[in-house]
């Protein structure tokens, strides 16, 4: 699992989301796949947010990761 570092922004909250676990989240994405038993590392189809751009990443879940990034990144000015 990737630590809490915004897809979008590249924010880094994962001592902010200790204290509050507003701060961010989590978004599983339409071609989300669990890792098989065993497996390391980050599932497809999943991503953290900051709070500032979880509510938009969250509108997109319907999505494959891929398409909702092109969206968040074109709604955000942010092609990093
Ligand atoms: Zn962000």
């Amino acid at each position: 699992m990737k630590p809490p570092i915004c897809e979008v922004c590249d924010l880094d909250f994962r001592h902010e989301l200790e204290k509050n676990p507003a701060t961010g989240g989590l978004v599983y994405f339409s071609d989300y796949q669990s890792l098989d038993n065993g497996m390391v590392g980050h599932p497809k189809g999943l991503g953290w947010f900051c709070a500032k751009h979880l509510s938009d990443a969250q509108f997109l879940s319907s999505l494959s990761k891929r398409m909702a990034m092109e969206q968040l990144r074109i709604k955000f000015n942010n092609f990093g």
